[in-house]
């Protein structure tokens, strides 16, 4: 069914709608200020025409930047939605706040429904005028409170919404992303898996009817649902002896078969042991997208961060694309900074280059840096294109073998050019005699 991403500032009342369309009869749920609710997807229904509604969340008051922070929650919304329901209150007008998502629906290119909510009792004309200026057409008026003026607004978002969805795959096929947090033993990764379900709301059903292994996790993380996966082996301290690392390491690898994106947990507070090499080169085997995590930062001193950056540019030099947080599970120091590092190396690991903006890069990049002669012969490359994503494949089609330095040439600068922060990247030949 199509999706319809309610969006709104908080207070405005999307959550006492979002609970009318979908005919819930419970206690209506407030925007609490100090609540973070998050994204999640009803299933609703009006005239026998099934859509899916995606309600995005509440903020807490006080967020620097909230005006900024509320308009990229719901642009997230929007992005994957087929209409959207743009949700103010009638009694207050348009504040800053509300200003920072017409200025993203501006851009959004959504069918777009306007609802002047709260226009219960006395009327609000003036403020109505002022809701016809914003351009998204007439701003229906609705009491979600009192169910007053819903009908017609089901009325009137119907004749926007398409008769499927543009989405489906990103609603029912792919579902949440799945993440394996992998790192060896001690390194904290059930205390970040702990404070990061403990500050989310956990999340059990609303999500299509999918079975799932009991292992894994689903938990909200800044308006977004993640599946961590063989959360049971993570949480089960298993004080195995040594001659274990076989075991713990055919863990990691199914873990990784079944996830999307790898958070590779690192003790900052002590040297990089070999253990962490061998699981990272797991994830760049299995092709994974990836994250370095450096936990237990709280207890670093100065000496030991220098240290730290040296055998990070040593040892780690291989995946120096990768985004690195640096956390403390313990006090939860930074750890809202995984989900933008885990979307960073997930985007990239989906993206697809277009073949024409593809074979310019590499016209441009050949004719200002040739291959170099070998043996009075020099191979030329005729065509490239990306196989594949997740993670990103490329072929090039060439009249000879290329030198690896030179390969590993065009993977730099592909990776500087396109970015592909967080994904690794794989150029294979075709070699045209
Ligand atoms: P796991 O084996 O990777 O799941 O590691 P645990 O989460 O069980 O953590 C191992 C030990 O490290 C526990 O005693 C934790 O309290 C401690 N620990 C985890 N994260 C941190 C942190 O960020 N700072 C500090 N100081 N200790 C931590």
């Amino acid at each position: 069914p199509p999706v319809v991403a309610v969006v709104g500032r908080p207070n405005v009342g999307k959550s006492t709608l979002v609970n009318r369309i979908i005919g819930r009869r419970q206690a209506v749920v407030e925007d609490v200020p100090g609540v973070t609710r998050d994204r999640v997807f009803y299933e609703a229904e009006w005239n026998g025409r099934p859509f899916t509604v995606a309600d995005t969340g509440g903020w807490e008051y006080g967020v620097k930047g909230l005006a900024g922070k509320v308009a990229e929650q719901a642009e997230r919304a929007v992005q994957r939605a087929d209409a959207v329901l743009f949700v103010v209150d009638a009694t207050v007008g348009i504040t800053a706040t509300d200003e920072a998502i017409v200025t993203m629906l501006r851009k959004a290119n959504k069918p777009i429904t306007l609802v002047a909510n709260k226009a219960d009792g006395q009327s609000h004309e003036a403020d109505a005028a002022m809701l016809w200026g914003l351009g998204f057409g007439y701003p229906w008026p609705v009491s979600a409170l009192h169910g007053r003026g819903t009908a017609d607004l089901l009325d009137a978002l119907l004749e926007e919404l398409p008769e499927e969805s543009a989405y489906k795959d990103v609603l029912t096929a792919r579902g949440p992303r799945r993440v394996a947090l992998v790192g060896r033993p001690n390194v904290g990764k059930s205390s970040l898996l702990n404070s990061l379900a403990g500050s989310a709301r956990a999340v059990v059903d609303d999500t299509a009817g999918t079975t799932r292994d009991p292992v894994d996790e689903l938990i909200e993380l800044d308006g977004d649902i993640w599946e961590f996966i063989d959360t049971a082996g993570i949480r089960r301290r298993q004080h195995m002896a040594s001659g274990s690392d076989y075991y713990a390491s055919l863990r990691t690898r199914a873990a990784l078969e079944r996830a999307e994106v790898a958070v590779v947990l690192l003790e900052a507070s002590q040297p990089l042991s070999e253990q962490d090499v061998r699981i990272i080169q797991i994830v760049l085997d299995t092709g994974r997208a990836l994250v370095l995590a450096f936990n237990k930062w709280d207890l670093l001193d100065e000496d030991r961060r220098l240290d730290l950056e040296r055998e990070v540019d040593l040892d780690l030099q291989h995946v120096s694309w990768a985004p690195r947080i640096n956390i403390s599970a313990k006090t939860g120091w930074h750890k809202n900074r995984l989900v933008p590092a885990l979307e960073t190396s997930l985007d990239s690991w989906e993206t697809r280059i277009p073949t024409g903006k593809l074979n310019s890069f590499i016209g441009e990049l050949v004719a200002a840096h040739p291959h170099p002669v070998r043996g009075g012969k020099q191979p030329r490359i005729l065509f490239a294109t990306q196989s594949s994503t997740r993670p990103p494949k490329f072929v090039l089609f060439t009249t000879g073998f290329l030198d690896p330095g030179y390969r590993r040439f065009i993977i730099n600068r592909l990776r500087q050019y396109f970015g592909f922060e967080g994904s690794p990247i794989e150029l294979t030949m075709r070699v045209r005699e």
